[in-house]
């Protein structure tokens, strides 16, 4: 057993944990684990400094979780785009493919609660519907390994599903969207980076969501994936009492460039059933952004987003930098709120029939009189 599965073993993990480590009284602890199962491995459970901050409010239940149960449980409807039951397919050209239920630690926000930590949810058989369907599908060139944390899985069972995908010519990108180099960074071997390494180009999208998380293990976890030569990018989640402040996030962030880790996405946080607790203004999520961009290196800004409510997909939020129009001149603002009027490109305006008409020329004109052959992959000239 490799050491990351023994510390898996040692997790609190039930209702009984939750009142010998932590003194809840065991009919509460006993509805939360039921409500959504409970899993703190040792490594994060260490990260926690006093009750109530930042490392706790995500890991360990409250009984808050309990009033909220009229919210959806799939408030992105996931489901509806679900045409097997491991894969979502929202987007033209990419997918979902969940590969297991399980998690190192269970988040208490987390947005796909209906289906992680419930071993029935996702199984071998599931594993290949979507292999399959993926193959079906010439369209689908980005797959996003997900689960539950797809680093749950054995480096066996992993290297069946990466090389399945790799076997699709049509699959031209896989992601990994784990928590694991912030969750149980114990989990990135060496072996693990050198099979990925075979199944490039391999992206890892991993989700720390306040600066505690940045330990030396969770660099060196990252050190490792960028090492095996895979671009590892961040998802945080904005949530109340945990990172919903302008001076951690900046902090965050900027140790995350340094972890070699690159800021992708900060989400508002999703309506999902016992988790509405978490949420925020998006007024603080837009203040935050306010923050970060001009204020620190442009790498270390990510895009903040909402995922629309009812499968919508995700929306960017930028706070507002123009400010309006003189004219032929655009007032804008800088992150100082200094401001600057830029002149614009005067254009011609059109008529609709000139510009249906022109449209049509260049796409005749734009038709290649060379192709390359399916064969040969030589090039031919095209006969019309
Ligand atoms: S690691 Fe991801 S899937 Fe697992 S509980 Fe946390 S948020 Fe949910």
């Amino acid at each position: 057993m490799e050491l990351w599965q023994e510390m898996l073993r040692q997790s609190v993990d039930s209702g009984k944990d939750l009142v010998e480590r932590f003194g809840f009284d065991k009919e509460l602890a006993d509805k939360l684990n039921k409500l959504f199962h409970i899993r703190v491995n040792p490594y994060y459970l260490s990260l926690i400094r006093y009750p109530g901050d930042p490392i706790w409010l995500q890991c360990i239940p409250d009984a808050i979780e309990l009033e909220d149960q009229n919210a959806s449980d799939d408030p992105l409807n996931e489901e509806a785009d679900s045409p097997v039951p491991s894969i979502t397919h929202r987007y033209p050209d990419r997918v979902l493919f969940l590969v297991t239920s399980q998690c190192s630690m269970y988040c208490r926000f987390c947005t796909r609660k209906r289906k992680v930590s419930d071993s029935t949810k996702i199984n071998s058989k599931w594993i290949q519907d979507g292999v399959d369907y993926i193959a079906a599908h010439p369209e689908v060139r980005d797959v996003v390994l997900s689960g539950g944390d797809p680093l749950m899985v054995t480096d066996y069972v992993l290297e069946r599903i990466l090389s399945s995908l790799r076997e699709i010519p049509h699959v031209e990108i896989i992601r990994l969207g784990t928590k694991m180099p912030c969750v149980l960074p114990q989990r990135i071997t060496p072996k693990l980076c050198k099979m990925i390494k075979k199944y490039h180009p391999i992206y890892v999208n991993t989700h720390f969501n306040h600066p505690w998380e940045c330990t030396p293990e969770a660099e060196k976890a990252c050190a490792m994936l960028a090492d095996a030569g895979c671009p590892v990018g961040n998802q945080a989640v904005l949530m109340k009492g945990v990172n919903d402040d302008a001076d951690v996030m900046l902090e965050l962030h900027r140790k995350l460039l340094k972890m070699r880790v690159r800021p992708y996405y900060i989400y508002q946080a999703d309506l999902t059933k016992g988790t509405n607790h978490f949420r925020t203004p998006v007024r603080k999520g837009l203040e935050i952004m306010d923050k970060l961009r001009g204020h620190t290196s442009g790498l270390a800004v990510p895009t903040y987003v909402i995922d629309a409510p009812g499968g919508g997909g995700k929306i960017p939020l930028l706070p507002q930098y123009v400010l309006g129009r003189n004219g032929n001149d655009i007032i804008l603002r800088n992150f100082k709120y200094e401001i600057y009027t830029y002149p614009d490109v005067q254009e011609e305006p059109a008529a609709p029939q000139q510009v249906v008409e022109t449209k049509y020329r260049r796409r005749r004109k734009a038709q290649p009189a060379y192709a390359r052959t399916k064969e040969s992959r030589e090039l031919e000239p095209v006969t019309k």
